[in-house]
């Protein structure tokens, strides 16, 4: 099967170096590009070709769509992948792709636009009849209208903003004295970090899991999903543990919420891989909160589960064939889980860029690193913190975490601070492995005080 020629991967780090992977398997030349201070950086190795867009600021490199545009026409390259973060759910960009003639490995610039748009995905699903949390039909408008909705929803609330993303631009709000002016500052940062103001209210519920399911539909009408991922464990609302299937899921349970994701995709006529998220309260009830229209940083986890190269899926669907499976052909096996290995503090989790002096994985039965970090390499300060993924794969949840407490244990890297003692502490923690937690178990096990 010969997909595409040569692809330009519009990204960086680990996911520029797993999107590579997947290209020289399928014998597709690569395009690597770099801001000048990543010549040195493992995706530039590894592809066949490189081309440096511009300086460290990502503004001017991996978020400068003429620059990557004009690499892709350079290089000849009829595909862009774009992975995760930068320019993966700009819609603008998709758009640039298909008027210059490149494939775009995503969904269409439409999908996107609406997929990015939170308050008016969530509207428009509710429509379909999908549950979603109870709150603002829509973005806010004024102080009077987000009084009238806290009134009828009852506090705490959260506002977010309608372009939100990455667990930024949310804010809780326990108080009625005190809405008037989280709204306020709510509407200031969305404009700060994503370019819009708008934001929209939804009850805030206190005691969550987060459970997204993997999406994916070829542009034949096809649509499957891949199960879920359990992303309970977070931070500041950042994931850094994901495990599949989720501790709390009956096998009734993952048809339905299965089901419910399908139904959404399919509203949206989405095309290609993708994510529903949901959050799932105590009683099991699900309501749809986001979509996330490209690769995830936890799709490894349902890899491993269902032995699907989900990147390799991406291509076959942008390249126009359809999908090679039916629901009922999509089996899981045993139990995945990945940690997020950030360059950071672990005490206060603030990034701690830097020199490597000594990188070295862990290996062995169950154990995968997806990683562009190496000895000797620089962990840049101008970038996501994120430098590995640890995922392993074991017969059952109590397998799976031996395995990953074994492999934290072997996993050595000298020179800068990493969130592995955190990692540790999780993976022996007695609620952690009864599978007992919510969203709130990381702030649980290390108190806002302490940090
Ligand atoms: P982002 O797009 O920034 O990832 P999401 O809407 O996906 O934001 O939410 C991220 C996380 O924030 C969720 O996984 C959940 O932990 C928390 N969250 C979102 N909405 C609510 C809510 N209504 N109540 C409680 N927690 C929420």
């Amino acid at each position: 099967m010969k997909l595409f020629r040569k692809m330009l991967i519009a990204n960086r780090g680990e996911i520029a170096v797993r999107v590579i992977r997947a290209c020289k398997e399928l014998d597709i030349k690569t395009v690597a590009i770099f801001s000048d201070i990543e010549r040195e950086s493992l995706h530039v190795r590894f592809a066949d070709e490189a081309v440096c867009i511009g300086p460290a600021d990502s503004k001017y490199s991996y978020l400068n769509i003429p620059a990557i545009l004009s690499a892709a026409e350079l290089t000849d390259s009829e595909a862009i992948h774009p992975g995760y973060g930068f320019l993966s759910e700009n819609p603008q960009f998709a758009e640039a792709c298909a008027t210059a003639g490149i494939t775009f490995i995503g969904p269409s610039s439409e999908s996107i636009g609406i997929g990015g748009d939170k308050a008016k995905v969530k509207q428009l699903l509710k429509k379909q009849g999908i549950p979603v949390i109870p709150g603002s039909d829509g973005p806010v408008e004024s102080e009077g209208m987000a009084m009238k909705i806290a009134k009828r929803i009852g506090f705490p609330i959260i506002i977010k903003a309608s372009s939100g993303g990455g667990g930024r631009g949310m804010r809780i709000v326990n108080r009625k004295q005190d809405l008037p002016q989280a709204l306020q500052m709510a509407q200031g940062e969305a404009l700060t970090l994503f370019g819009s103001s708008e934001a929209y209210i939804e009850k805030y519920l206190p005691s969550i899991r987060h459970i997204e399911i993997q999406i994916l539909a070829d542009d034949r009408g096809n649509v499957i999903h891949l199960g879920e991922r359990d992303c309970t464990i977070q931070r500041r609302h950042q994931k850094l543990i994901e495990e599949s299937p989720s501790p709390v899921a009956t096998a009734k349970f993952r048809k339905k919420i299965g089901e419910l994701a399908v139904r959404a995709a399919r509203a949206i006529r989405y095309k290609n891989a993708g994510t529903i998220e949901f959050v799932v309260d105590h009683k099991q009830n699900v309501y749809f909160i986001e979509v996330n229209t490209r690769i995830q940083v936890e799709h490894p986890v349902t890899e491993e589960l269902t032995g699907i190269d989900i990147v390799k899926e991406q291509l076959k669907i942008a390249a126009g064939y359809p999908l090679p499976y039916k629901q009922s052909q999509i089996e899981l096996s045993g139990h995945a889980i990945e940690c997020r290995i950030n360059a950071e503090d672990p005490e206060k989790f603030v990034p701690f860029p830097g020199r490597i002096a000594f990188f070295l994985p862990p290996g062995g039965y169950g154990v995968r690193v997806d990683t562009a970090a190496y000895t000797g390499w620089t962990v840049p300060p101008h970038y996501d913190p994120m430098i590995a993924k640890l995922i392993v794969h074991g017969e059952d949840r109590e397998d799976a975490i031996a395995i990953m407490r074994r492999a934290l244990d072997e996993f050595i890297i000298e020179g800068i601070k990493t969130n592995i003692p955190f990692h540790k502490k999780v993976f022996s923690h007695p609620d952690f492995i009864k599978g007992y937690f919510n969203t709130n178990f990381v702030d649980k096990i290390n108190p806002p005080n302490e940090k």
